[in-house]
């Protein structure tokens, strides 16, 4: 299986372009942001405050009570807790903070770990998400680590949110992504980082089909997948 992993912080178009590269190449995409959102929005159904403190309680509901799958349908990745399709209901932006809150946490990381390889180990797979480089696919075939400039990954993130309808400020959404990026830089359990041999990608000057065009490239020289 050829296993591509692709970290970054928030905004920098990891998730829009590895989907089109999956799409193009046939690999499965794997957005694992929506694994930390979907244990985020359990426990706030459930009532179960995400604080560190609180991390006992946290883990014991979630290896006992959630039931959480995912499967790809036309292409695009179905997050389901319990049953229920929640692919929309974890795109909010208080479901943000909280899978921000959540991550940092060592058991939600142990309790999504297994599910990440297992993908990885049955697919060719785009993996995107803070660690998979690092901890989650350690042995990648390659491991690409895209970012771009704070405002640039905020005005992105701003227009996606205002194209959705939502009343929202670019200053509002430049603190709420400085917030995460300090979160997932800073939390002791899998931080975002480069790894040592990921590639660097920064796209704050590259169009979306440039990027996309300069990953299959990287993925094809890289990897056996082109012979
Ligand atoms: O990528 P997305 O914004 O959907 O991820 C939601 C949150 O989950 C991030 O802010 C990050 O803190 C966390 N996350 C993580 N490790 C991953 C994927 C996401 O810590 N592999």
């Amino acid at each position: 299986m050829i296993n591509v992993a692709l970290d970054g912080p928030v905004g920098a178009g990891k998730s829009t372009v590895a989907r089109e590269c999956a799409k193009r190449l046939g690999f499965v995409y794997v957005d694992t942001g929506a694994l930390y959102r979907s244990c985020a929005l359990f426990c706030i159904r459930n009532n179960v405050e995400i604080d560190p403190g609180n991390e006992e309680k946290i883990s014991e509901i979630l290896n006992s009570d959630l039931d959480l799958e995912f499967d790809i349908v036309d292409g695009i990745q179905h997050v389901y807790v319990n049953g229920e399709d929640v692919s929309d209901q974890i795109r909010t932006r208080e479901i943000s903070k909280a899978a921000s809150d959540i991550s940092a946490l060592p058991s939600v990381r142990r309790f999504l770990l297994d599910r990440q390889r297992e993908i990885a180990a049955k697919n060719n797979v785009i993996m995107d998400g803070r660690d998979i480089g690092t901890v989650i696919l350690p042995n990648a075939d390659i491991k690409i680590f895209i970012t771009a400039r704070p405002e640039i990954r905020a005005k992105r993130r701003y227009d996606e949110l205002k194209a959705k309808g939502h009343d929202v400020t670019l200053g509002e959404i430049l603190v709420e992504v400085n917030k995460r990026d300090f979160n997932d830089t800073h939390r002791k359990e899998a931080p975002l980082v480069q790894a040592p041999d990921a590639i660097l990608l920064d796209t704050s000057e590259l169009t979306f089909e440039e990027t996309v065009e300069g990953m299959i490239e990287l993925i094809g020289s890289l990897t056996e997948y082109d012979k």
